[in-house]
Order: C-alpha cells, then structure tokens, then sequence
C-alpha cells in the first residue's frame, strides 16, 4: 500500500472508531463570547499541483476568506511538512493524491473523548484534473470542505456551498456558488463552530 493509500485507509479506521488526543497546542481559546473564535491552520504546500503555479495557499485562503461573514477567524500559522490527517496538534490544510477516485477531497475532525474538537485537517485530492479545467469547482469545494471545519454538514440546496457534488450533478461548473450562501451563513452561525 502507497504513503497515501495507508494515510487514506487509517483516516478512514479514525474516523469510524474516533480518536482521543490529549495535547493541543494550537488550539486558541476564543476568550468572551462575544469574540469571534480564532482557528489557526498549517499550510502544507507539498503535493500542490504543479498548475496551481506556487498559489495553492493563496486559493485556500480565499475560500476560507468566503466564510469571514459567519463571524469566525481564521489564521495562517505557517507552513508545515506534516501531511494532513495525522494527529499533531495542528490544523493542516494540505493535498493528497491517494485519495478515492470519487474523492475530491476529505476534511477529518478529530477529537478528545470528551467529544471535544481538537484538531481538523483537509485534504484536497491533486490528481483531479477536473480542478485546472474549472477552477470554480476547485473554490467550490474548498469552500464546502471549510464549511466542514467550521462544523457544517451537507445540504440538500444544490445552490448552496454545503451541497454535495455528487447529489448535483446538473449544476455546471460555471454554476457553481463562488461564496456560501445565505443558508450556509445562516447554518453556520447556528452552528457549534470551531471549539
Ligand atoms: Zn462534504
């Protein structure tokens, strides 16, 4: 089995059977409740595709940009060679091209046993061709995988950004939402958010 493969299948075991983690080094305490919870996240660069021309970064911080209206916060903590999904204390944002076929990309929550989140990596798949020919496909599902982290789940709505691709596959790439909506903002400011 390949690095990845590996990667992929103890994500897979993690998330079944759930995982506790003591340490948390990075998690920032939001503080009084009226302000906004900070997630600092990891950039893993290794991977990227080579078409992204060095601006792999630059894409998922504008997807996590999108979601600012929900009052949340997040910050770029710097890069890391720490593959996304292995326990470290670190939100890593990075690539993975041994993911499923059908797999665009994977967001893992890990947590204390408390049920506590600690940590949330993801990982975009860089061997979709389909990212380069529609690079709104590519924002629309780095967007929906934040959408994860800031602890959203699916919508039915194949117009919001939490719709998932494969319940809507009319919607054209050109389609595709470049922003969450308001039912996104709206769940997710009903929503626990990053703890
Ligand atoms: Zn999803």
């Amino acid at each position: 089995m390949s690095r990845s493969g590996r990667i992929a299948a103890i994500l897979l075991l993690a998330a079944v059977a759930g995982t506790a983690y003591a340490d948390d080094p990075d998690r920032v305490p939001s503080g009084s409740p009226a302000d906004p919870p900070v997630l600092r996240w990891y950039y893993n660069p290794h991977g990227e595709p080579a078409w992204l021309d060095g601006e792999g970064r630059k894409r998922v911080e504008e997807a996590i940009e999108a979601w600012a209206p929900c009052g949340v916060r997040f910050e770029f903590a710097g890069e890391t060679d720490q593959s996304p999904g292995l326990r470290d204390g670190r939100n890593v944002i990075g690539w993975d091209a041994g993911l499923g076929p059908g797999q665009r990309a994977i967001t893992k929550t890990m947590m204390k046993r408390d049920g506590k989140v600690v940590e949330r990596d993801v990982a975009f798949n860089s061997s979709r061709a389909e990212f380069r020919l529609h690079p709104r496909l590519l924002r629309k599902v780095m967007m929906h995988e934040f959408g994860h982290v800031l602890g959203l789940k699916h919508s039915p709505d194949c117009r919001d950004v939490m719709s998932l691709g494969a319940d809507c596959r009319r919607v054209a790439p050109d389609e595709l939402p470049l922003v969450p909506t308001e039912n996104d903002l709206e769940r997710c400011r009903a929503s626990t958010g990053p703890s």
